[in-house]
């Protein structure tokens, strides 16, 4: 079994789900008292956070190649980013290390296409939804993305930077990005993206008949399948 490197703690409360879930499919993989071979580099988030406010990149992308360094200095076989936001420094994280990048975008692109799916609505942060970086993975893969409109953009990143990266959950904002995820529906999604990592705190399957792919979901699945094959 390979080792797992996962660059988490963007924020803990979606780190929770890559360590239980990777265990999970490991177990019912391979039976018994197995368990997965991982090595957890967790950030201080609010570090991350605050260059994302001002825009400072590059020096995110510095925190992070240093903490994949450590990974790769303790083992592992290949490294995640637990966050989709943090993609838009994967290249430069990537050009620091010597095992391949698990890219979560990449992963998600992979399950849209083996399930048919040609049109998506993305719900992420605002840096995930406006920009190019994590749409052209997508795109590249032939998938259309629709985005919501600019009052969404805005409540979506609001729900997940003032509520699910502090551990909140709210009925309100649930029923406010199921009313996101109906317009985006309306407008001919056949499936929505949740492109950010909290997110699946806040909705699931059960809450709405599109199909939903949780890209913490897909991408911790992936780096298990990858950790044993
Ligand atoms: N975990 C979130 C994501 O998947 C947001 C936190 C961050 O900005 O990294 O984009």
């Amino acid at each position: 079994m390979k080792t797992i490197g996962l660059l988490g703690g963007m924020s803990w409360e979606s780190t929770l789900t890559y360590y239980r879930v990777i265990n999970e499919e490991i177990k019912q993989a391979l039976g018994g008292y197995h368990s997965a071979k991982i090595v957890l580099y967790s950030v201080d988030f609010a570090e991350i956070e605050a260059y994302q406010t001002s825009g400072e990149w590059d020096k995110s992308a510095q925190v992070l190649t240093t903490a994949a360094q450590a990974l790769e200095m303790g083992g592992a076989d290949f490294v995640l980013i637990c966050t989709n936001t943090m993609h838009k420094v994967a290249p430069q994280v990537q050009a620091g290390i010597h095992v391949p990048l698990l890219h979560i975008a990449e992963a998600t692109a992979a399950l849209l296409n083996e399930q048919g799916i040609g049109k998506v609505a993305l719900l992420g942060t605002k840096y995930t939804m406006t920009q190019d970086f994590y749409k052209d993975k997508l795109i590249e893969a032939g998938i259309e993305v629709l985005v919501p409109d600019p009052q969404g953009i805005e409540e979506m990143n609001r729900i997940i930077f003032e509520e699910l990266c502090l551990g909140t959950i709210s009925e309100d904002s649930r029923s406010r990005c199921l009313e996101i995820i109906r317009a985006l529906e309306n407008r001919g999604a056949q499936g929505v993206v949740l492109g950010c990592t909290e997110i699946g705190l806040l909705i699931e399957q059960q809450h709405t008949r599109l199909p939903v792919f949780d890209t913490a979901l897909i991408h911790a699945s992936k780096a298990a399948q990858l950790a044993l094959s």
